[in-house]
C-alpha cells in the first residue's frame, strides 16, 4: 500500500472541533499511516498560537523563577481540547511534569516544543495510534542541521514498528541530547522528514488555505489558484515570501523525489496544490506560474573602468561581506559594473557605512552608489522560458504601469526573471505583472 505521511498545522487543530475535523480526513483513507501535528494555533483573528504562549511561559520562568501564571493559559487550551473531544485522556499530570519542566530546564527550545509534544499526545489518543516522540527520531548535528544518517533509518525502523503514529512536527534533538526546534512553522520540516524517511508516496500538508495562490490575496483580489507547480518553482517564490509551506520544507521530499500536497483542512473537497519533483512535471500550458516578492533591499552598486579584467574583483567584494557575516540575495554584473543587492536589514547600526569604507579601500571603485527601499519582484514559470518574447511583456507592462526598474536578474535556468524597484512601487508592480499574464 502506498503511504501518505499528513501533516496538520495550527489552524487546523486550533481547538476540539478542529483536530476532530482533522482526525476525521486522517482516518478517512487508509493510506494515511503517520500523522505530524502542529501545536494549536489561532482559534480567531486576535487570538494568541499556543507556540507565544509557551515563549511567554519561557521568558517568565527566567525572569521570575517561575511561569505558573503564563502557563494557566496552556493549561486552560489542553484542557478545553481534551474536553471537547470527550476524550478519557486525563491530562492534567501532563501538564503538571510540563510546567515543572519548562521551570527546571529554562530552555526557549524545550518550552516551545510543549505545544507540538502535547497536541500529539492528543492526536494520539483521539485516533487510537501510537504516539511517537520526535525527540527519539529526529536528531540535529553539531552544526544544528539535520543529522540524515542517524534520523532517517531510525525514523523508519520505529515507524515501521508502529503501524499506524502520530509524531509531533517542530522539534528533535540536538547533538548535546537536548530538545531543539526548527525554525518557526518547522512543523512543515518535520512533516518533510517523516515521509522521506518512510519513503512515503505523498507528502500531505493540511493547513488553512486551498493551495498556493498566483500572487498574494492582499494585493490582487481573488488571484487564480496554482494546481500544479515543480519544486523548483515553489523554492523560487517560497524564498520570495509565497509563504504557504515553510521554505525549508521542500528539500527532505525533494530529494526523495515526493511530491507534496497542500490541502485545506476547512475545504478537503478542494484540489488544493500538488507540488511535483521536475522528473514528474509537466508544464501546465501557463507561462507564469506565480508571482512573489519582497520588501526592503539595499542595492550596493560598484562601478570600475575594466572591472571585468580586474582579476578577483567579485571575490574580493564579497569577501568583505563574508568577513561581516552578511548574506547577499543577487548579484548582477555588467562588465564595468557589479551591484550587490542585501535584505537591508543586515544593515543598520552603521554596518553599510562600514561596508562602504571597506569597499572604497579595498576595491578602489570609480563610483559606488546606494539604493534603499527597493522591493523585489520575482515572475516564476517554467513556461517562460519557451515562450519568446515573455520577458518584453512584463517590462511593457511595468513601464505602462509607470514602474521604474533599478535591478533586473534572470537566474540561468529561465525560471525566474526578478526586478528591483522602489518599495513604493511594490504592489503596483505585482498588480501589473499579475494582470498581464494572467488577465489578458
Ligand atoms: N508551532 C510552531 C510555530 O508556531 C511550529 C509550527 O506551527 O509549525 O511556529
Amino acid at each position: 500500500m502506498n503511504t501518505i505521511v499528513c501533516k496538520f498545522g495550527g489552524t487546523s487543530l486550533a481547538d476540539g472541533n478542529n483536530i476532530k475535523r482533522a482526525a476525521d480526513i486522517v482516518l478517512s483513507d487508509p493510506s494515511r499511516r503517520y500523522a505530524v501535528v502542529s501545536a494549536p494555533g489561532r482559534r480567531f483573528s486576535e487570538d494568541v498560537k499556543v507556540t507565544d504562549l509557551l515563549y511567554a511561559c519561557y521568558k517568565d520562568s527566567v525572569e521570575k523563577g517561575n511561569c505558573s501564571e503564563a502557563f494557566s493559559k496552556i493549561r486552560k487550551r489542553f484542557r478545553s481540547i481534551v474536553d471537547e473531544l470527550g476524550l478519557s485522556f486525563d491530562i492534567e499530570p501532563v501538564l503538571d511534569k510540563t510546567e515543572e519542566e519548562i521551570e527546571t530546564y529554562k530552555s526557549a527550545d524545550f518550552t516551545a516544543s510543549r505545544g507540538e509534544y502535547l497536541n500529539a499526545r492528543i492526536m494520539a489518543v483521539l485516533l487510537g495510534w501510537e504516539f511517537v516522540d520526535a525527540k527519539d527520531i529526529i536528531f540535529f548535528k553539531e552544526n544544528g542541521t539535520l543529522d540524515e544518517k542517524k534520523s532517517y533509518p531510525l525514523i523508519a525502523e520505529k515507524l515501521a514498528e508502529a503501524k499506524h503514529a502520530v509524531v509531533p512536527g517542530f522539534y528533535g534533538t540536538d547533538a548535546h541530547g537536548n530538545i531543539k526546534t526548527f525554525s518557526r512553522g518547522g512543523s512543515d520540516i518535520s512533516g518533510s522528514i517523516v515521509a522521506r524517511a518512510v519513503n512515503a508516496a505523498l507528502y500531505e500538508n493540511w493547513t488553512d488555505v486551498s493551495g498556493f495562490l498566483a500572487c498574494d490575496p492582499r494585493i490582487v483580489k481573488n488571484p487564480e489558484r496554482i494546481g500544479v507547480i515543480s519544486f523548483k518553482e515553489l523554492r523560487e517564490l517560497s524564498y520570495m515570501g509565497a509563504n504557504v509551506l515553510h521554505a525549508e520544507a521542500i528539500f527532505p521530499v525533494r530529494k526523495g523525489d515526493i511530491p507534496i500536497c497542500i490541502k485545506n483542512t476547512f475545504r478537503p473537497q478542494d484540489a488544493g496544490t500538488l507540488i511535483l519533483p521536475s522528473k514528474q512535471y509537466t508544464p501546465q500550458g501557463n507561462i507564469v506560474t506565480g508571482i512573489a516578492g519582497k520588501k526592503d533591499f539595499t542595492v550596493i552598486f560598484l562601478e570600475k573602468s575594466l572591472m571585468n579584467s580586474e582579476i578577483g574583483f567579485a571575490r574580493k567584494a564579497l569577501s568583505i561581506l563574508e568577513k561581516e557575516h552578511i548574506n547577499f540575495e543577487h548579484m548582477p554584473s555588467g562588465i564595468d559594473t557589479l551591484s550587490l543587492v542585501i535584505e537591508s536589514s543586515y544593515l543598520k547600526g552603521g554596518v553599510l557605512d562600514k561596508l562602504i569604507e571597506e569597499m572604497k579601500d579595498a576595491l578602489a571603485p570609480d563610483y559606488i552608489r546606494v539604493l534603499e527601499n527597493i522591493a523585489l519582484v520575482a515572475t516564476v514559470g517554467h513556461g517562460m522560458a519557451k515562450n519568446v518574447g515573455t520577458s518584453a511583456r512584463l517590462f511593457a507592462a511595468l513601464s505602462e504601469a509607470g514602474i521604474n526598474v533599478c535591478m533586473i536578474d534572470q537566474g540561468s535556468s529561465e525560471l525566474n526573471i526578478i526586478v528591483g524597484i522602489d518599495n513604493a512601487d511594490y504592489e503596483k508592480c505585482v498588480r501589473a505583472v499579475y494582470h498581464e499574464f494572467f488577465e489578458k
